[in-house]
């Protein structure tokens, strides 16, 4: 990995391109994620590369969503292995959530390569190797999930996913959580919650909220008093007067 001196100030931003470039080396990130990490990164810089008092409403939902959930999975992609391996994990023990590999270019290799990474990391129940139901309403090899994870799941946890499955899980009556930087994308408008966050910071504050929470009240339904559209808003209006701030963007 190229040595950046951590006095660059845009050390973590060059971290995660690192990061990417070695998943793409190790076989678990595909080309194609290197452009969707560009378009996030573009809007991590409007959002000013920090977590947004809009996300952290989000988060709070979202946590409290999965600590209530029947039956919570987190859906693992080639950037989020790359990006957040043991944050995954970390959050995936926590809620008691299984990890199902959901990859958009989908190849074997690159899906078993991702399990192993997880496994070897630390997680100890990963499925979607073998993916065998469909997502109704998605053509092709993107329709496939796991029968006892993502399909049968009444919440999911799908960081970086695609619009067209955001909405099609919708349709099957789950609720989804995403993390995804673009506040416009037709992901974060489907969702249930949708936190507008990099994913490594949105995990990270996920994990926090989770473990509040299970030392709190944990079951509460905060679900009842949000809505993700008046939050999407809320978003584009800070990401709005940062920019307008005198001209001060720091
Ligand atoms: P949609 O399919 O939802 O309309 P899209 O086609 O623009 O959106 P995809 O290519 O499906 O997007 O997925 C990439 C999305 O992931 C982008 O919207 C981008 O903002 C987001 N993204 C990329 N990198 C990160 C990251 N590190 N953290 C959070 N979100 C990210
Ligand atoms: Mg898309």
């Amino acid at each position: 990995m190229f040595k950046i001196p951590e006095t660059h100030p845009r050390y973590k931003s060059l971290i995660k391109r690192e990061k990417l470039v070695a998943g793409i080396e190790a076989g678990i990130t595909s080309k194609q994620g290197l452009i969707a990490h560009g378009r996030g990164e573009a809007f991590d810089y409007l959002i000013g590369e920090r977590t947004l008092d809009s996300a952290r409403r989000a988060t709070e939902v979202a946590a409290a969503l999965l600590l209530a959930a029947k039956r919570p999975v987190i859906s693992v992609n080639g950037n989020v292995a790359a990006l957040a391996v043991n944050e995954i994990i970390e959050l995936s023990e926590l809620t008691n959530a299984p990890l199902e590999v959901n990859i958009f270019y989908r190849t074997e290799e690159r899906a078993r390569k991702i399990k192993e990474l997880l496994e070897k990391q630390g997680a100890r129940n990963v499925l979607g190797d073998g993916a065998d139901a469909r997502i109704p309403g998605i053509a092709h090899a993107r329709a496939r999930a796991d029968r006892e994870g993502i399909y049968s799941a009444d919440v999911v946890l799908a960081p970086l996913e695609d619009g067209d499955r955001c909405e099609a899980l919708i349709k099957m009556g789950k609720k989804v959580i995403t993390i995804d930087l673009n506040p416009l994308s037709r992901t974060s408008l489907h969702a249930t919650v949708s936190i507008v966050d990099d994913v490594e910071r949105a995990i990270r504050n996920l994990i926090s909220v989770v473990m509040e929470k299970k030392r709190g009240k944990g079951k509460e339904n905060l679900l009842e008093d949000y809505d993700n559209e008046e939050n999407l808003k809320e978003v584009i209006y800070e990401i709005a007067s940062r920019l307008k701030s005198d001209g001060k963007i720091n």
